[in-house]
Formats: structure tokens, sequence, C-alpha cells
């Protein structure tokens, strides 16, 4: 076994599978904003990344991608109906982005939750050189860094979380709130999305385990874990160049024409998951288009969701109501040859999405929650033009940063119609203003920038970081 003095864990490897063998479509692209963010690092250090490559069975042996060694575990099929369907994705998503779907507990859930995690741990452990930096991933591996320093005293551990961490009023609900916060004391360092996060994390560190906490540090026996906000992000430099390509300018242009050269084009895009808001915005669509304050000539409606988590019923559910609703509007408002709404489930690939994103003067993003929602990001780099304009949830973490966008309450659906009409009866030189304050932001705030503070935080020796040259 070769090991590696970078590891970095995460629920999958960065390998393309977009429909995995459990119908689960996970459209993350491949190489992943994580990847290209530590690109240069992982390949001159070597690095290991360690993930489930999708699919049940014994784990297959990977060739290295891009110098970057693949170490990939296996899941059986029970791992994947009770870790990655019931735990990760049917306890611990919903409750962590509050509750908008109610949480389900099932004892087996956690027993499998314990065993993969395990297995991850012993993973990480096999493929870190002594003295090690691991960086541990997300919510599906919470107990993954407290496992993996009793294995191996020596490493120095990160955790990120990129959903979002909830307050103590709803963390509480969760039968083994004291385990999974054990989990992730276990690193170093414990990242979070937004400082509300971080705080909500320390609250609980003294409210269940009876720790000194303040909102940067935790002493746990012996050690102090650091803890903080760093707000992920995208590559921008990558999407710029994209969305400059000629042949995306022009495929911007033809999406227009096929869309019959409306005045406005509205686009969504997301996975099809109950915390985007995507009720709530076709509610609030037909409602406009009932009143008349726009006009389905004029204006149309990209709606791009694309499914996920197809075995989970709220998932079901969900897709039937949006595809109910979808045909209903169209029902009452489309034309022949012009509906109201047009409702695409295919995912997409960069150039494709580049391309829509240009051909869109209004992006509106309006989950109920989301940790950061990266498509918000992606829309402001792809307009180099510096045309455009963003709605955007308040309770996207997006929010914190793009102050500047049209923000919305997505609840309520009032304020959604008026921001909606907002966006689109603004003057060129007020979209222009509100975009280029996001795109500069964004320059700044880049995925690379977001790799360098928080492993800066993580491995303060600086060995690390100082190889994330470019
Ligand atoms: N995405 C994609 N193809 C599609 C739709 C989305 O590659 O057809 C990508 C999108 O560009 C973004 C990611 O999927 O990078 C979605 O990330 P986000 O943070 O918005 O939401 P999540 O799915 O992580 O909740």
């Amino acid at each position: 076994m070769r090991q590696s003095s970078l590891v970095v864990v995460a629920n999958r490897l960065p390998v393309d599978d977009s429909v995995a063998p459990d119908g689960a479509c996970e459209w993350r692209r491949s190489p992943g904003g994580l990847v290209s963010a530590l690109h240069p690092l992982l390949q001159q250090t070597p690095a290991t990344w360690v993930g489930w490559a999708g699919g049940t069975g014994p784990a297959p042996t990977l060739a290295d991608v891009d110098g970057v060694r693949m170490h990939t575990v296996p899941l059986a099929h029970d791992d994947v109906r009770d870790h990655y369907e019931g735990f990760a994705n049917s306890t611990l998503w919903p409750l962590y982005h509050d509750a908008v779907e109610q949480p389900v507990y099932h004892r087996r859930w956690w027993e499998a939750y314990q065993r993969v995690n395990r297995r991850f741990a012993e993973a990480a452990a096999e493929a870190a050189e002594p003295g090690a930096v691991v960086w541990v991933q997300d919510y599906h591996l919470q107990l993954v860094p407290e496992l993996l320093r009793t294995l191996r005293p020596d490493l120095r551990i990160g955790f990120f979380m990129h959903v979002p961490f909830p307050p103590p009023e709803l963390f509480m609900q969760l039968p083994r709130r004291a385990e999974l916060l054990l989990g992730m004391l276990g690193a170093d360092l414990v990242g979070f999305q937004r400082p509300q996060a971080a705080h909500n994390f320390a609250q609980l560190a003294t409210k269940v385990l009876g720790l000194a906490a303040t909102d940067r540090r935790i002493a746990v026996g012996e050690r102090v874990v650091r803890i903080g906000a760093f707000p992920v992000s995208i590559d921008m430099r990558e999407m710029e160049a994209l969305a400059g390509r000629p042949d995306v300018v022009r495929r911007a242009a033809q999406i227009r024409r096929d869309l019959g050269d409306p005045q406005h084009v509205i686009l969504s895009v997301d996975r099809m998951d109950y915390t985007k808001g995507i009720e709530q915005r076709l509610k609030a669509y037909s409602e406009l288009l009932a009143a008349g304050h726009v006009k389905v000539r004029d204006t149309v409606m990209v709606q791009v969701a694309v499914p996920s988590r197809e075995r989970v019923e709220q998932y079901q559910v969900l897709r039937d109501r949006v595809e109910r609703e979808v045909g209903r509007i169209n029902g009452e408002f489309g034309r022949v040859g012009e509906p109201a709404i047009h409702y695409l489930t295919q995912p997409f690939d960069r150039a494709e999405l580049a391309a829509l994103y240009r051909a869109a003067d209004i992006m509106a993003v309006t989950p109920l929650r989301d940790g950061m929602n990266l498509v918000a990001k992606e829309y402001v780099a792809a307009r180099v033009d510096g045309g455009g304009a963003l709605v955007l949830s308040e309770f996207a973490g997006a929010a914190a940063e793009f102050t500047q966008a049209f923000l919305v309450n997505p609840h309520d659906l009032e304020g959604l119609k008026s921001t909606l009409l907002q966006a689109l009866q603004a003057s060129e030189p007020d979209r222009a203003a509100r975009m280029r304050a996001m795109r500069d932001h964004l320059r700044v705030h880049d995925i690379r920038a977001w790799a360098r503070s928080y492993l800066t935080a993580l491995d303060q020796s600086g060995v690390l970081v100082n190889r994330l040259t470019t």
C-alpha cells in the first residue's frame, strides 16, 4: 500500500459515475470543485482520495486520476440503503436543512452509519503516511475524525461540513447527537460554510457534552479543536474561460432562438430536492402568469431539475408533485409551440450549463435552505458579459456573500413574486452594478482562496499551503 502525506476522504471519489447502479444520479461534476481547488496540491504531494466509486460489491481498483491515487471503499447493498439513503439522506439531510421534510429515525440506519464510517476511517488510516494531513468531507462521514484519531493519533485531521449545521433546537432531536458531535470533535479543525453554523456547533458542544467552547475553539480533554467558517466557492477562471468560448456563446444565442426569442428568459438549475424550493417558485410563477404580470410570449421559464436519490421516498413524491404542477401550468397558460415552462430533467454538461447561464436574463436560485449553492456562483462567474440578474434566497449560504443579488425569502410567496418582477423590471445600469460587485467578490473568493484559507488553518506548519502555488 502506497501512503500519502495528504489524504482527502469523501463519500464519493471524484470519478465520473453519472448514474450509480443503485439508480441514484449524483450529478456532481467530475472533476468536482474540490478536485479543481486542490489539484496542484493533490498532484504534487502526491495525494490519495478515499471514497466510494458508486455501485455495490467489491471495490474496483482504479487507476490514478491526474496523478491522484484513488482508494476505493466498497459498499454493499445494505450499506447504500441504510447509510447513504438512510441515515445520511433521510435522517441528517432533512434535519440539517431546517427539517423542511420530516427526518426519519431508524436504529438499523445508525448501525450502518457507524459501520460505513469505520470502513472509511480504516481506509484513510491505511492511506496516510506518518504525520499526514487528512481532510474529511461532509455529513456522510461525521464519525470518521474521531475513529481515525483513535487509529492514528499521529495524523493532522480536518473536517469540513458542506451542508448547513442546524441550531440546537433541531440537532437535539437526533437520538445519537452526542456520538455525532464527538465524532466531529476528533478533528483538529472543524470548518463550516457560515459563522452561524460554527456558533451552533459550539453551543451544542457545551449543551450536550459540557465542554468549554467559543465560536473559535472547543476544549476536548487535553486537546483544543478549532472551529470556523470557510465559505466554499467555485473555479471562477475555469467558468469564465468556458463561458467565453465561441462555441458556448453561439450555443447561448441558439438557445434563445429555440425559446422563441422572448424578451426575458428566467432560468433555474437544481437537483430535484425538496430543499431547493422548486414548488414555491413554480407557484409564484404561476400566480404571476395568472395575474397577467408576465406573459408567456414575452417571458419564458426554463427549469432544469435533475433527479437525485430516486430511491428515497420523499424524492419520488416530490418529483411527482413538481411534474404535476409543471403540467398544470403549461396546460393552463401555454400555447401550441409556446409552453410557459420548459422543464428538463436531463443532467447537462459544463459547456451546456455555461450556455444556459449566458442565455438567462434572470437566474432564480431560491432554496429553502442550502449550505452554499454553487449554481448561484457559477451563474455570476459565467456572466463575463456583465449582464444578467440573480434572484437569490436569503437561506442559501451564497447570500452572505452576494448581498447585491435580488435577495428573497422563498417562503414568502408575495415577496417571491415581487422580487422576480423587480429583477425583470430592473434598469440595465442597476443590474450591471449588482453583477459587477458580485463578480468582483467572486474573483477574490474563488475555490483556491477557500482551499488556501482552510488548509492554512489546518496545517499551521505551512508546508502544504506553500505548494498551493497557482
Ligand atoms: N450541475 C451539473 N449538471 C446539471 C445541473 C447541475 O453539472 O445538469 C452541477 C452544477 O453546475 C453545480 C452542482 O451540480 O456545480 C450543484 O451544486 P449546488 O451547490 O448548486 O447544489 P447541490 O446539488 O450540491 O445541493
